[in-house]
């Protein structure tokens, strides 16, 4: 068995002043897998997902960090966890997490 992952703090929603929630689409994944670091054979620690376009990138704790670059390049600030069992979601902009809806 895999450690368990530590749930991050959530911030109560009424509590935080995230004002990107209108980027969040109905997105489904680009893929199973950061479609980035598949493309140069590199690896990953965990995968987080766009919820503006659905693109699958990985978190900063990979050695490229696709997702916080794909915020960055593309101003997508919303993403969500991919782990199994993760539900949260995190704003670039603001630097916090948003309860999910
Ligand atoms: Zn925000
Ligand atoms: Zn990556
Ligand atoms: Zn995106």
């Amino acid at each position: 068995m895999s450690t368990r992952t530590i749930r991050p703090m959530v911030i109560n929603a009424r509590t935080i002043r995230c004002t990107h929630r209108a980027v969040i689409k109905p997105v489904r994944p680009d893929g199973s897998g950061c479609a980035e670091c598949l493309a140069v054979g590199d690896e990953w620690a965990h995968l987080r997902m766009c919820l503006t376009c659905g693109a699958v990138r990985c978190c900063d704790a990979s050695p490229n960090q696709h997702a916080s670059k794909h915020a960055r390049s593309t101003s997508h600030p919303i993403i969500r966890s991919m782990e199994p069992g993760e539900d949260w979601i995190w704003c670039y902009v603001d630097e916090v997490y948003i309860e999910p809806a």
